[in-house]
């Protein structure tokens, strides 16, 4: 029988959620032989009007959020050619949303070729990207102007860095110059300006 503790559980796919005969299978889940299963991950609705259970999967309402995201906020976690990978952690500068994994290619940088992707953003930058399409991991673009890197921090000794024109900041601290595809966004009044 189902319990109230049930409803609502965090469920993995592969887990059981009932027999046919107390609940018909519904989103997000399968049967076989009569026993009802969890197809996705996600948490657990048993439907007792429709006698139906389902696994509202995170993935999918996850997917619905970030492509309704007019703004995504992620910190650049690796880098390499022509790729980097992006930790996403906020949509539309104010809601956080549970980390999620993107891409952004060199090609999505801007409208002139880029030869590395590292001209454009470097580990641990914070960057203001846009969602391309609802994909696993989610690619992304900074082309625009408010679109890019909103914090950048030093290669060479993880100091903040200042911007000296539209394409290069410098370190606060060792003084490294670098190349940087900024976004001209600010979501705070920069301190002392
Ligand atoms: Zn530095």
């Amino acid at each position: 029988m189902v319990t109230q503790l049930d409803q609502g559980n965090i469920v993995l796919p592969g887990t059981y959620l009932s027999t046919i005969e107390e609940f018909m299978p519904g989103d997000g889940t399968y049967d076989k032989q009569g026993l009802v299963y969890a197809g996705v991950v996600g948490r657990t609705f048993y439907d007792m009007i429709n006698r139906k259970v389902n696994v509202i999967g995170f993935k999918k309402n996850y997917m619905q959020t970030l492509k309704k995201a007019k703004s995504l906020i992620g910190v650049i976690t690796s880098v390499d050619e022509d790729m980097a990978q992006v930790y996403i952690i906020a949509a539309d500068e104010t809601r956080f949303l549970r980390p999620f994994s993107g891409v952004l290619h060199s090609s999505q940088v801007s409208q002139k070729r880029l030869e590395q992707i590292t001209l454009a953003v470097r580990i641990g930058d914070i960057i203001r990207a846009r969602p391309l399409s609802a994909a696993v991991p989610l690619p992304l673009t900074i082309k625009g102007k408010e679109f890019g890197v909103l914090v950048a921090h030093c290669s060479q000794c993880g100091g903040i860095m200042k911007k000296i024109d539209d394409e290069h900041v410098k370190c606060s601290r060792c003084g490294q110059v670098e190349n940087r595809k900024l976004s001209n966004f600010t979501m705070v009044k920069k301190h002392g300006s």
